[in-house]
C-alpha cells in the first residue's frame, strides 16, 4: 500500500520525503529580510542527503526566494548565470 506521501508527492518531488527540513519551521529558509542569508538553513542543507536534487528542482522551477539546496537566492541567480555563459 501506498503512503499518504506518496500518493499526494507528485514522483519528482518524492525526493522530499527524505529532506533534512522535513518538519522544520519554513521559515528558516525563507528569511524575512531581502538577501539575507540564513546560516542555519545552509548549515541543514549541508547535511541534507537529498540537497542536489533540491538545488536541481529550486533551478529548474526558478524559485526566487529561500534557501534550496543550500543556495540563498543570490547563489543560485549566479549559478543560472554561469551556466548561460558556458552554453553561450
Ligand atoms: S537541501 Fe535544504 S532546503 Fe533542500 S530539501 Fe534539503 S534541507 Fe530542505
Amino acid at each position: 500500500m501506498a503512503s499518504v506521501f506518496s500518493d499526494l508527492v507528485p514522483p519528482a518531488q518524492r525526493w522530499r520525503a527524505d529532506a533534512a527540513c522535513r518538519g522544520l519551521q519554513a521559515d528558516i529558509f525563507f528569511p524575512d529580510e531581502d538577501g539575507e542569508t540564513s546560516d542555519l538553513a545552509v548549515e541543514i542543507c549541508g547535511a541534507c542527503p537529498v540537497s542536489d536534487r533540491c538545488l536541481s528542482y529550486a533551478l529548474s522551477n526558478r524559485e526566487k526566494a529561500g534557501v534550496w539546496g543550500g543556495a540563498t537566492e543570490r547563489e543560485r541567480r549566479r549559478i543560472i548565470r554561469q551556466a548561460r555563459r558556458k552554453t553561450a
